[in-house]
């Protein structure tokens, strides 16, 4: 009887498999199965499936500053796009102390109000206002400017630092921790109205109160204050980060890599909030730019890109720093089989152009003289 080559597949068909075949002869063979890998056209952060036309998504989002040439993806679905301009991108703005750096380069916005999170800007100088609560805001034209907010503050003593109190927060029990015999400051507001009525409030919190003169601004002559500013990263901010990276490693390594599994938790914190926040990205001890290591100045104060892909360590890795401010690595997967590949870009923040970086591994013949 003449033996029939007897054919397995595989139950689940995927791209690529390779399926058993027997020989005549009886020994096993292996062929390939001829399938051709088809390119999908899916959302790189929720994989539906892309239609033709899609919102353009800014790798670098427009409220850090629109640059030409203008990176953008099409690998993004509208759903994905909206609900990073309104739930990612505009707390960044607020809240983050990369958002407040932003108003220096006329960026519009306002950073530091009455509830706001994320980020603190105080007066960092003068015995009385030190310490005092203020927003900065930037108007439409480019115009920065600080205010001080409506706040009172108070101490025991001459020796102690003053504690301050914003209006709306001012009570009984924040008047009842401070004896006859403190001292008080009133601050901030626009008009002498609302110093009458900031006066009045206290007056009513406590009675001990007494009313003993103006104080001069802490301002000097050119009109400046030397602010302080505390800040911390929240979740939504670090998510924010993680997706300007993701959106990078989009533009340099494509749609298809970027829809690997390997990058599926990573996707899913920025999407759909999804995993731990600690480890997703970090703070580095050392500046983006080799220059600035090896020579501790500063060369720019624009937007920082960079991927590196290391198969030896199997890892992927986007570094970023907005405003070239705080530099963060974050860590895109940790099985990573490719070639290595290495790309950076710089976006210019006086000029607005974008451009792409020469990148080197400095190993340990490395020359700083090279350089430049
Ligand atoms: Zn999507």
């Amino acid at each position: 009887m003449r033996q029939v080559p007897r054919v397995t597949r595989p139950r689940e068909r995927r791209y690529g498999v390779q399926s058993g075949l027997s020989s005549r002869c009886g020994h096993p063979l292996t062929v390939k199965l001829l399938v051709r890998e088809v390119p999908v056209n899916n959302c790189i952060y929720c994989r539906s499936e892309l239609p033709s036309v899609v919102p353009a998504e800014h790798v670098i989002p427009q409220g850090f500053g629109t640059f030409k040439p203008d990176l953008t993806l099409n690998c993004v679905c509208s759903d994905c796009n909206g609900y990073f301009g309104s739930k990612l991108e505009w707390p960044m703005r607020n809240e983050s102390i990369e958002g407040m750096l932003r108003l220096h380069f006329g960026l519009e916005g306002t950073v530091g109000g009455v509830r706001t999170r994320g980020v603190t800007p105080v007066i960092g100088e003068g015995e009385y206002w030190k310490g005092a609560r203020t927003t900065v805001r930037t108007d439409k034209n480019g115009k920065e400017r600080t205010d001080v907010l409506p706040q009172v503050g108070a101490r025991r003593g001459p020796s102690d630092p003053f504690e301050w109190c914003l209006e709306q927060d001012l009570s009984v029990a924040f008047a009842e921790r401070f004896p006859k015999g403190s001292e008080f400051r009133i601050v901030g507001g626009e008009t002498p109205a609302d110093l009458e009525r900031l006066v009045q409030k206290l007056k009513e919190m406590c009675p001990t109160f007494v009313y003993g003169g103006e104080m001069n601004a802490p301002f000097a002559g050119d009109g400046r204050v030397m602010l302080h500013v505390e800040h911390q990263n929240s979740r939504t901010v670090v998510r924010c980060l993680c997706k300007i990276a993701f959106n990078y490693m989009a533009l340099t390594c494509g749609q298809q890599f970027s829809l690997s599994q390997s990058f599926d938790e990573l996707r899913s914190f920025i999407r759909n909030d999804s995993g731990e926040d600690e480890s997703r990205a970090f703070v580095k001890h050392k500046p983006i730019l080799a220059h600035e290591i090896v020579y501790g100045d500063r060369r720019t104060d624009g937007h920082i890109l960079a991927i590196d892909c290391r198969p030896s360590d199997r890892v992927v890795e986007v570094q970023i720093a907005l405003f070239n401010s705080f530099p963060y690595r974050i860590p895109m997967c940790t099985d990573y089989p490719g070639h290595r590949f290495m790309k950076a870009h710089h976006f210019d923040t006086q000029t607005w152009e974008v451009s792409e970086m020469r990148v080197a591994i400095a190993g340990p013949n490395f020359d700083p003289a090279s350089l430049g």
